[in-house]
């Protein structure tokens, strides 16, 4: 993205937490994302790109963590200096802006990284469900008797994510 273009910004859809939680365990499905699997070969396979950005190119991009293009282009920043787990968390959070948002690149935007508006908590409730289904999740809870960090470790998610999702699910 050179820095002279820009996209309006994304709006909410104004979707309740569980039409958004029902949509990306569809698309996780739909694009064969697997429990703590590899998300940039989602990413590429979508057409998208992921940029690591340094904290001067961070500090630069903070209206643009993700800039759709088209349908099947758009461009994610992610900083290099992040841990693996919040990455993870960041790129499915980004891939909730492109396909709530952009609806799949039919909307040129671009979505801020920070801001406590509805349309980041849509982001951010796409990416809990996407990346924590709620069966899988309910499974994986028994599984480990309730302890959080084994749950976490399971789907390859921070422990405060993990514990987001639970009380979301319970
Ligand atoms: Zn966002």
């Amino acid at each position: 993205m050179s820095s002279e273009q820009s996209y309006p910004k994304a709006n909410a859809l104004n979707l309740s937490k569980q039409d958004v939680f029902k949509k990306a365990e569809q698309i996780a499905m739909e694009l064969g994302y697997s429990i703590a699997g590899d998300l940039s070969t989602i990413v590429t396979k979508l057409g998208g790109s992921i940029e690591y950005v340094n904290l001067e190119k961070w500090y630069k991009t903070q209206d643009a963590s993700i800039v759709v293009h088209a349908p099947d282009n758009f461009q994610i920043y992610i900083s290099n200096f992040t841990g693996f787990l919040r990455n993870r968390f960041s790129i499915a959070h980004e891939l909730g802006h492109y396909f709530l948002h952009s609806n799949r690149g039919e909307k040129q935007i671009q979505a801020a990284r920070s801001g406590s508006d509805k349309c980041e908590w849509e982001a951010n409730w796409f990416a809990a469900a996407f990346l924590m289904p709620n069966d899988k999740f309910k499974e994986i809870h028994k599984k480990y008797s309730g302890d959080m960090d084994f749950v976490a470790a399971h789907f390859l998610v921070s422990r405060k994510a993990a514990d987001v999702r639970y009380q979301s699910i319970n």
